[in-house]
């Protein structure tokens, strides 16, 4: 199977890079290492270092022809989605549609597409379903789902299949304290640097964790079916912050020191995705407990 792999340079993509080369995929990496580090590439994939916005981006996917195109290049950092909201934009929109337009010529089997629980905003209710109301509160959020409307938008124009994965709070190996969703590596790195941990609030707010494994099995699993889905890939389980201390207690050798500032503005309290239908639609479960997805994540910092 032919693939392509954007962002295949980041923490999720260098994973599912990997698992794709392991099956014995032929695997072709776009990502302009904005974010990502080529060391993360794996040497059997073959790395072409381009803008998604820019023309080469379809002359490539012509001239390979994938059968997938998996899409994960993002800037996906949500400080700087504020900062820079045209910029956000520009890499999350305009890249989206540069890809789609590609596909509209080439032809592919699936678009599979990465997004984030960020486009719901504060929903006020404890479990998220697929049918919950979207409404952002970063500019991060509201440019994954407007690439989420043209890729639906583009389907029913031009039928170019595709899956829609929204992820919980991803976390593992190879993630950076910068991007979306990375307490884990936040905390991990202070500890590290035998600095302490920062809890913004009361430190009981509650995320949905999924280890990086699983977003990479959910990834594949979306290529073995012929539907065209927007799914939660999650747990459907929460820890809140302070469980999340205690887990990492239980490995690390030493006390591990903390304090409370206030809650951080905007943070939602409470997020957790029902991933019933990723289950049905993509025949997928998450095979990672909290507790070993942790146990590797520490390992890989130290
Ligand atoms: P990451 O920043 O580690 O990876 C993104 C990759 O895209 C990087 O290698 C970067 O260099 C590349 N990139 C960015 N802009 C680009 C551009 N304009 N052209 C070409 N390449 C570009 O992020 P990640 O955490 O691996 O996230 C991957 C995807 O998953 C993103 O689409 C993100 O929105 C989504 N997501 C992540 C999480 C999470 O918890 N990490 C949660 C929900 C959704």
């Amino acid at each position: 199977m032919k693939v392509i792999v954007t962002g295949g340079a980041g923490f999720i993509g260098s994973h599912l890079v990997d698992a794709l080369i392991d099956k014995g995929d032929c695997v072709h990496v776009i990502d302009n290492l904005s974010s990502g580090k080529l060391r993360d590439v794996n040497p059997a994939a073959k790395f072409h270092e381009i803008e998604l916005t820019s023309q080469k981006v379809i002359d490539l996917i012509v001239k390979v022809k994938p059968d997938y195109i998996f899409h994960l290049a993002a800037q996906a950092d949500v400080s700087k989605s504020t900062a820079f909201p045209a910029e956000d934009l520009r890499a999350n929109v305009a890249g989206t549609v540069n890809l789609l337009e590609a596909c509209r010529v080439s032809g592919v089997k699936k678009f599979i597409f990465s997004s984030t629980s960020a486009i719901y905003g504060n929903t006020g209710g404890e479990m998220i379903n697929e049918e919950t109301i979207a409404s952002p509160i970063s500019f991060y959020g509201l440019s994954k789902l407007t690439a989420e409307y043209y890729i639906k938008l583009f389907h029913d124009s031009f039928s170019i299949p595709y899956t829609i994965l929204r992820y919980g709070n991803v976390y593992g190996p190879r993630q950076t304290s910068k991007g979306e969703g990375g307490v884990i590596a936040v905390f991990l790195e202070k500890l590290k640097n035998n600095e302490k941990l920062k809890v913004n609030g009361d430190g009981l707010q509650t995320r949905d964790f999924i280890y990086v494994g699983d977003v990479v099995t959910a990834n594949i699993a979306a290529c073995q079916t012929e539907v065209n889905a927007t799914v939660q890939v999650s747990t459907g389980c929460t820890t809140t912050i302070l469980q999340l201390i205690d887990l990492i207690q239980q490995i690390h050798p030493v006390p591990i020191e903390y304090y409370h500032t206030n809650d951080r503005f905007g943070d939602i309290k409470h997020s957790c995705l029902d991933n019933r239908l990723a289950m049905k639609t993509l025949n997928w479960k998450p095979a990672h407990e909290i507790e070993e997805g942790i146990r590797k994540t520490y390992q890989s910092f130290h």
